[in-house]
């Protein structure tokens, strides 16, 4: 399985002050095979990328580096129903090789923060989150992969923020059907492994994605800083393994790789 990180940021990104080039130095020093850059869209003020100056940025590092390392060129979409044109045609501004749909707002209100969940139980606000994302997963199509699948276990005001994935199954088996009847895959995000330990979505739900038929998958960092870049990816691919996959997927020109 190949060894690639396919979410990265840099100071495109709004919550990032990292240089492409230190994030190539530093995957092609770990040794991975292909990175691609994803840097955020979202559909509010500030978070919208500048995509002229970051393909001219990036095409002749792509350039630079390819001998030892393949680079390619992604954005991660903020995909919200109240941002329903822009989140389905940004990915259409310029020739990305890849697009991760992410949830990051709902009603264009930023989930990371407290305030978005008012009165709602844990329950409720999960229960929200991912019928917002089978609704958006249906209706919206310009990306290829769903980002962080449970995203929402890293917010809101709850002492123990850990997804109850029983009493969210059923709509989670929608989100995964309708993606892979879409042909679109998901990540394995490992953000989650250095906050708490665990992927996201982990072991469990990467299984239950892969028992639907799931097999379209990348693995990502997530890296805002380019000391994360290729951080435990060696254990992403030895889960994935023991799971069942045989390949992670990669793109170029929204087209998967074949292999
Ligand atoms: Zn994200
Ligand atoms: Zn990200």
């Amino acid at each position: 399985m190949r060894r690639i990180d396919y979410h990265l940021h840099t100071y495109y990104s709004a919550d990032s002050k990292a240089k492409p080039e230190e994030h190539i130095l530093k995957a092609i020093e770990e040794g991975l095979e292909e990175i691609c850059f994803t840097d955020h869209h979202d559909c509010l003020d500030g978070w919208r990328l500048k995509y002229e100056p970051y393909f001219e940025e990036l095409l002749p590092l792509k350039e630079k580096y390819k001998d030892q390392i393949k680079v390619k060129i992604g954005i991660e979409i903020g995909i919200d129903m109240d941002g329903f044109e822009e989140s389905n045609t940004t990915a259409l501004n310029a020739p990305y090789d890849f697009v991760i749909g992410s949830i990051h707002t709902i009603n264009l209100q930023d989930i990371t923060q407290d305030s978005f969940y008012g009165t709602m139980t844990k329950d409720e606000a999960h229960a929200n989150y991912f019928n917002v994302i089978l609704n958006c997963v249906k209706n919206i199509d310009n990306f290829d992969v769903l980002g962080h699948l449970d995203y929402a276990r890293r917010y809101g005001p709850y002492e123990n923020r850990d997804i109850d994935y029983a009493k969210h199954q059923d709509i989670i088996d929608e989100i995964f059907k309708t993606l892979i009847s879409k042909g679109k895959g998901i990540e394995i995000n490992l953000s989650g492994i250095r906050r708490f330990g665990q992927s996201l979505p982990g072991y469990d739900q990467l299984k239950r994605y892969y028992d639907l038929g799931g097999r379209i998958i990348t693995i990502g960092t997530d890296s805002h800083d380019t000391e994360f870049v290729g951080m435990h990816v060696d254990k992403a691919i030895e889960m994935l393994q023991e799971i069942g996959f045989t390949e992670v997927a990669t793109f170029t020109q929204r087209k998967r790789d074949i292999q």
